[in-house]
């Protein structure tokens, strides 16, 4: 998924979770000094940038990390009443809300906790706007630069036709009233020369409307934690920004607070064989990994290949029904025994939010290791879990 696989294996972060230290299987295992790692890099380009960064609950919502999150970010981003609550509960600092349409009772509900409420369009604004500036928050216009840099569609907010954003052309100048920040969001696990074009065609489009503004939320995508980012650009960008408009600026990325910080512990349950050897595990793509399926992604496993590079290759599959519950094709040095545990790196960010009950397939527990290296686990998941999502 990014450009810096580990090349040594360091005795802390998520490479030094043991499979079978997992107090359970399937489990996510979230390494708090490697979480903690990430946090202290945000922090310091937060201190020398002069910006506040946020936590996109979208990307990670672990909440019994947030204590954690809180000593070092500024609050939260949240997209609906639920997320908002939570980052109120659990982060402290200031929430921030933005969605692609709020109803009225879904603003209302956003209002007890948001600090920043960002609407996608001027209609949104001009039917809610009065209540949320009675409510004594601080408003903002999502604004759609329509400047592409994310190349997945699914991924692209500046994608033609896209439903995120107000667009130059649709732009109401007239109505900004009331209006103290602009929003965007144009990237997905970039780097900060994307950042700096999507600025260059902010500022053509809509520089006119950024001096009158107390802020601009730069949204999320920025892969700040990853070794490879350039976080002196980044430092560079936002500060000029601040100098050239007299405006506060908030970053809110999710996947950089999770990069690198967890794992997904399976244990092989059943090996068959149908034209290839084929591993059923006590985990799903569908119900546990989503996203290797719609995004679609290969996950890593530690200690495997690509299909037929080491000497013993398998299908490996999940315990749901569907026919396409299919992690992928990967290849192993020995044999899979039965019982035995696999290790999917980097789990924690999205992974973990876009879990499923799907069949009725326990989730994942949860699990955090601390510094010391002790495993604590903080959730194993009942039978009222997945009744209570119904009724
Ligand atoms: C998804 C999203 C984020 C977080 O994006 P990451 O890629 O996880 O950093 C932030 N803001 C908005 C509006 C988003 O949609």
């Amino acid at each position: 998924m990014n450009d810096d696989a580990p090349k040594a294996q360091p005795s802390t972060g998520m490479w030094a979770i043991e499979a079978d230290a997992a107090p359970d299987s399937p489990c996510f295992v979230i390494d708090l000094g490697a979480l903690e790692e990430n946090l202290r890099i945000l922090a310091d380009v937060q201190r020398r940038a002069d910006c506040k960064i946020l936590l996109a609950l979208k990307g990670f919502a672990t909440w019994s990390t947030f204590e954690l999150v809180s000593r070092y970010l500024s609050g939260g981003a949240a997209s609906s009443p639920h997320e908002a609550q939570l980052a109120r509960e659990g982060l402290g600092g200031e929430v921030h809300v933005y969605a692609p349409a709020f109803s009225e009772a879904d603003l209302r509900e956003v209002l007890r906790f948001a600090d920043h409420v960002v609407f996608n369009s001027f209609s949104q604004w001009q039917r809610l706007g009065a209540i949320a500036l009675e409510a004594g928050v601080s408003c903002g216009i999502r604004i759609n630069p329509e400047h592409r840099e994310v190349a997945v569609a699914l991924y692209d907010p500046c994608a033609p036709g896209s439903r995120l954003g107000v667009t130059a052309a649709t732009f109401r100048p007239e109505s900004l009233e009331g209006i103290e920040g602009l929003h965007f969001h144009t990237l997905c696990e970039l780097d900060s020369d994307a950042l700096e074009r999507t600025l260059v065609s902010v500022e053509e489009k809509f520089g006119a409307y950024l001096p009158q503004m107390k802020w601009v939320n730069f949204g999320g995508g920025h892969h700040i934690t990853r070794p490879s980012y350039d976080r002196e650009r980044l430092v560079r960008l936002v500060r000029d920004f601040k100098a050239r408009y007299g405006v506060e600026v908030y970053l809110e990325p999710g996947e950089a607070i999770a990069i690198r910080t967890g794992v997904l512990v399976a244990t092989v349950l059943d090996v068959i064989e149908n034209e290839t050897q084929i591993a059923i595990l006590d985990t799903s793509a569908t119900a546990h990994m989503p996203d290797v399926l719609e995004m679609p992604y290969r996950a890593e496993i530690v200690g495997s290949a690509l299909p037929g590079e080491k000497a013993h290759s398998y299908r490996l599959g999940g315990l749901t029904c569907l026919a396409g519950d299919v992690i992928g094709d990967y290849s192993f040095d020995e044999p899979l025994r039965v019982g035995q545990r696999l290790t999917f790196l980097d789990m924690t960010h999205y992974t973990m939010v876009k879990t499923t009950n799907f069949n009725g397939v326990r989730l994942p527990s949860i699990a955090l290791r601390h510094t010391d290296g002790r495993i604590e686990l903080v959730r194993r998941f009942d039978y009222a879990s997945y009744r209570d999502r119904l009724s």
